[in-house]
């Protein structure tokens, strides 16, 4: 599908606003279709993901962005994780009674299906590098609104996020659009510059759902059509695709690090799931003799 998963950067040079914008299409319904979630923890994994991947092209890095939102609620955990290469995963975790409650309710998503809690990013660069990190209280009524008082509180920078998700017979679809108000270094007078920011956001809000996951409108003229006026700027976008990163080495060592006989089942195996993409690793009694035995994992048994 055209003119979706990717984020593309721009900026209004007449105002002194940098932008994002991030959609997400058949790489969200991969993500998905792995998982049998109900229709609104799809939705809400779906904004997460491309709220994720908006964040973290906002941040220079070489590594790995990780958003978690954690909370009490129907829906405790939704995670998106993002590659500097692009590859992107994510899951979530939830009780399925209180969600099936929660969706007969009415009410922002937030409190709704998320409750009290935070939600943090995360860069990791690799060992000996300094991770950088950004939380905040789960205190609005949407995620997008959410992420907006992280930017206030703990950056200072003005910032309005649409951030929208739908299903169609097409399959799943999601979508942000993030503006926010740099420091000035032409001489503006305050309520000058107050103005060119109150004309961002109006037009931004604007905006419609089917504009911003519309397949057939590209993204610069999505974004032409909101800024035409004011020196829009698109760069080249950046692909973003599935790809998880879990391998059965890597579940070998995570289950060494644990006592046997937490992981070992009645058959005397072990059987992990991997909760991205939920790929089942299926370790029988000799493979652990093997992974605890302090032998080198792979090599073949004698
Ligand atoms: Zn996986």
């Amino acid at each position: 599908m055209q003119n979706f998963d990717l984020a593309q950067t721009f900026q209004l040079d007449g105002l002194d606003v940098r932008g994002r914008l991030v959609r997400l299409g058949p790489t969200l319904d991969q993500i998905l279709k792995s998982h049998d979630y109900p229709d609104v923890v799809a939705e809400m994994l779906a904004e997460t993901l491309a709220l994720g991947a908006t964040l973290a092209s906002i941040l220079k890095y070489d590594g790995l962005f990780t958003l978690q939102v954690q909370s009490d609620g129907p829906i405790s955990l939704l995670v998106a994780d993002l590659t500097s290469e692009g590859d992107l995963r994510g899951y979530a975790r939830f009780d399925a009674d209180r969600v099936a409650q929660a969706e007969t309710q009415e009410g922002a998503k937030v409190p709704r299906l998320l409750g009290a809690g935070h939600l943090a990013f995360t860069v990791d660069q690799g060992p000996d590098t300094e991770r950088y990190q950004g939380i905040v209280a789960l205190e609005g009524g949407t995620l997008a609104a959410c992420a907006q008082n992280y930017f206030r509180n703990s950056e200072q920078l003005e910032t309005v996020i649409f951030l929208g998700s739908a299903k169609s017979t097409d399959g799943y679809k999601s979508g942000a659009v993030l503006v926010q108000r740099m420091p000035s270094d032409k001489k503006k007078d305050k309520d000058e510059a107050h103005e060119e920011w109150h004309r961002t956001v109006v037009l931004l809000s604007s905006l419609k759902l089917e504009e911003l996951l519309d397949q057939n409108l590209s993204p610069q003229d999505m974004l032409y059509r909101l800024y035409h006026d004011d020196g829009i700027r698109a760069y080249e976008p950046k692909i973003l695709q599935h790809k998880c990163r879990c391998s059965r080495e890597k579940v070998a060592t995570t289950l060494k690090s644990l006592p046997r006989d937490e992981v070992t089942g009645d058959d005397g195996g072990a059987l992990v799931n991997c909760e991205f993409c939920a790929t089942d690793y299926e370790f029988t009694q000799s493979d652990l003799d093997a992974i605890y035995g302090d032998k080198i994992y792979g090599t073949p048994k004698a």
